[in-house]
């Protein structure tokens, strides 16, 4: 395995350092924050960048690259700011991955271009009040009806549905009261007749809005289906093999973002006529902080590898989106602690950091969970 970035990835992660310096600044990232603001523009413009189609095949209109390039892109954009890498990682992966995972030939042709183009994007709508962790506890039904079908239920912290050209709902069709067959997955506008949506409060995130979603008797036609009716779980697993690594992947650069934040101010900031940073006890902790993050990006570069070489790799990216979220967790709790008050303040991005980072260690499969699926894997 070799990791070293080539001279075009080089080039490529200095794009994207220019695109975020033009396009949200520092300041503008903490005031949309404030403001709950997604900063949805800046889509059409990765597309044009060419920063959505890393992994799409040529003739679908992508640049038919790999995940490792596309793995240092969403680590140097969320080094800049999550809130717009979230947004590449919906496309990429709601959107992209689930396409090429269980699409027709003709939801291939009316979606990749757009998703490439980011004139597109997704949201995908899986967990219900009563089931989080336990996907295969879903309830909301989709009725086979003529031509297409009904679907009856309720899904919640669904993100960025507002926005989303198509949800990717989950719903149950077959016999199954529970588990994983007899799922269907049906791609629904959010403005289907009969789809109400509440959104929902929260402590961080705050530039990808949370949904409450209602379907009442929400009518869909038959080439809504995405892979196979009853198999839906099949696309599923897919996608969240690929929505794992760009998640590990993003969160290293936001965890590299709060150690250089820490280290700033442990260089800085004077006490007792020193820098705390020549405090042992505070030179340690940052020690800690760096090493958490780079065995981190060593799972996550571990993983983009083998996706690319075609290995079957589940043990792989639960592992790398355990110790990247996990090393968030820890670093930006570390950093609010070397920062004290000037972390804390409002302004600071080390209270964004330490905020947003509580969501990763549970959304899109808790380290609980995780560990689980690695010791089963492990033969226990
Ligand atoms: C801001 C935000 C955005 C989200 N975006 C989306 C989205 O876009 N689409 C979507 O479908 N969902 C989304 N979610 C939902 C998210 O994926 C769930 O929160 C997550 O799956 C956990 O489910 P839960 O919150 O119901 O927790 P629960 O499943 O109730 O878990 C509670 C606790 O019990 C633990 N636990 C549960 N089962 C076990 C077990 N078998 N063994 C050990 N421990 C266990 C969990 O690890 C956790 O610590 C989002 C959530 C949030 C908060």
């Amino acid at each position: 395995m070799d990791f070293a970035p080539t001279d075009e990835q080089r080039m490529l992660l200095d794009g994207v350092d220019r695109f975020m310096a033009r396009h949200l600044p520092p300041d503008e990232v903490r005031r949309r924050d404030a403001d709950r603001d997604p900063p949805y523009f800046l889509l059409p413009l990765m597309g044009e960048m060419g920063l959505l189609g890393q992994t799409v095949p040529e003739d679908h209109g992508g640049s038919g690259g790999d995940w490792l390039t596309l793995a240092l892109v969403q680590e140097r954009m969320g080094y800049h700011a999550f809130m717009a890498v979230v947004l590449l990682n919906r496309v990429a992966c709601f959107g992209i991955e689930s396409i090429l995972a269980g699409g027709s030939e003709e939801q291939r042709q009316e979606f990749l271009p757009a998703l490439v183009r980011g004139e597109a994007n997704f949201a995908m709508a899986l967990t219900e009040p009563g089931a989080g962790s336990d996907a295969g506890g879903i309830r909301t039904r989709a009725a086979k009806t003529d031509g297409g079908w009904v679907i009856n239920g309720r899904k919640t912290w669904i993100s960025g549905a507002e926005a989303a050209t198509r949800m990717v709902v989950a719903c149950r069709s077959g016999d199954q009261p529970r588990g994983s067959r007899g799922v269907t997955m049906l791609l629904v506008p959010p403005g289907a007749k009969g789809v109400s949506m509440t959104r929902l409060e929260k402590v961080g995130n705050n530039c990808s809005l949370s949904w409450d979603i209602g379907f009442e008797d929400v009518f869909v036609r038959d080439d809504a289906v995405l892979g196979e009716p009853d198999a839906g779980f099949d696309v599923l697993r897919a996608t969240l093999r690929f929505a794992r690594a760009g998640l590990a992947a993003s969160v290293v650069g936001v965890a590299q973002a709060a150690v250089d934040t820490a280290l700033e101010h442990a260089q800085t900031r004077e006490q007792f006529g020193r820098p705390i940073g020549s405090f042992q006890t505070i030179a340690h902790r940052l020690a800690d902080m760096q090493t958490s993050v780079d065995l981190a990006r060593l799972a996550t570069y571990r993983l983009a590898w083998m996706i690319d070489q075609d290995l079957p790799c589940e043990r792989e990216a639960a592992q790398a989106k355990l110790v990247a979220t996990e090393a968030l967790k820890s670093v930006s709790d570390e950093g609010m602690q070397i920062m004290a008050s000037a972390g804390y303040a409002a302004s600071s991005d080390m209270q964004r950091f330490w905020r947003d980072s509580r969501l990763y260690t549970f959304g899109e499969g808790s380290s609980e969970i995780l560990r689980g699926l690695i010791a089963r894997d492990m033969g226990l």
